[in-house]
């Protein structure tokens, strides 16, 4: 956990970085985070018009203009994910950065009660969309002299808990994925691959899935932002196929 890390103000000067579901909660944050730090941030969702609240955001911000990628993991192909290489190839000519952040819940419900379809959507979203764009994306991170994919984790993508469903077995393959990337891309040198649990942050789906909790008594997304520069800059190299906290963990 890094969130006593004091990133340099230009921490991520020239670097292109990709965050998905950068229109609301802890991607947005992010997006105007690393925006802040220099980056030109690429800010993928599903909602444009929260996109581009977060674009106008980052422009007021006096950060490097950033560029919006409309794409909805639920029905996004491959084709979708070759023809967004390209026009990043076109654009930029590499990618410095990914923030696989987009996600969603599901439904916390005991098993027995799980819905098939929704079993399916979560998958999708969470994991196997997130999969297919990063196998789209490897050139773009190969051309990269340093290049960090972060994957967005949970506590419960470590240990199962009971109701979890699909949004827990989607944290655990997201874990298992990033040790097999990280290995495989090691021996280039310039591409880290790591994941990272933010810990209990105050967003949206923190409260559908903790209704009665106080979201004043968690920490905003922007208080986590230190682990999420760290491990997207520089002063993270040589660290890959890891698992990271952005929160320090619960006294006991
Ligand atoms: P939010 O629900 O606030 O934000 C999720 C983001 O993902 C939104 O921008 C949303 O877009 C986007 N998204 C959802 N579905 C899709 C889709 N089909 N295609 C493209 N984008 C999509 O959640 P958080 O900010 O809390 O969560 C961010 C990440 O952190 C997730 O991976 C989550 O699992 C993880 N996490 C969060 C914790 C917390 O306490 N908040 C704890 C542990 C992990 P839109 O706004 O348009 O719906």
């Amino acid at each position: 956990c890094k969130i006593d890390y004091q990133p340099p103000a230009e921490l991520l000067r020239d670097r292109i970085i990709l965050v998905t579901g950068a229109g609301d909660g802890i991607g947005r944050a992010a997006a105007l985070a690393y925006a802040a730090c220099g980056a030109t941030v690429v800010l993928l969702g599903r909602t444009i018009a929260k996109l581009e609240k977060v674009y106008d955001e980052i422009e007021a911000q006096g950060s490097p203009q950033p560029a919006i990628f409309p794409l909805n993991f639920e029905g996004a192909t491959l084709k979708d994910y070759h023809d967004m290489a390209e026009t990043l190839d076109r654009e930029f000519g590499r990618l410095d950065g990914v923030l696989h952040n987009a996600g969603i819940l599901g439904r916390i419900t005991p098993f027995e009660q799980y819905n098939p379809e929704l079993w399916e959507q979560v998958m999708q979203i969470n994991i196997n969309g997130p999969i297919w764009m990063t196998q789209a994306l490897l050139p773009l991170l190969k051309a990269s002299p340093d290049a960090s994919v972060v994957f967005t984790s949970s506590s419960v993508g470590r240990k199962g808990r009971a109701y979890w469903g699909a949004y827990a077995v989607s944290k655990f393959a997201t874990e298992g994925f990033v040790e097999v990337l990280a290995d495989e891309v090691e021996h280039l040198g310039t591409l880290r691959v790591n994941s990272l649990n933010p810990g209990a942050t105050r967003t949206q789906m923190r409260k559908t899935a903790y209704p009665g909790e106080d979201p004043m008594a968690l920490r905003s997304p922007e208080e986590i932002m230190p682990t999420y520069l760290w491990l997207m800059g520089p002063d993270s190299r040589g660290y890959s196929g890891e698992r990271f906290d952005a929160q320090p963990p619960k006294p006991a």
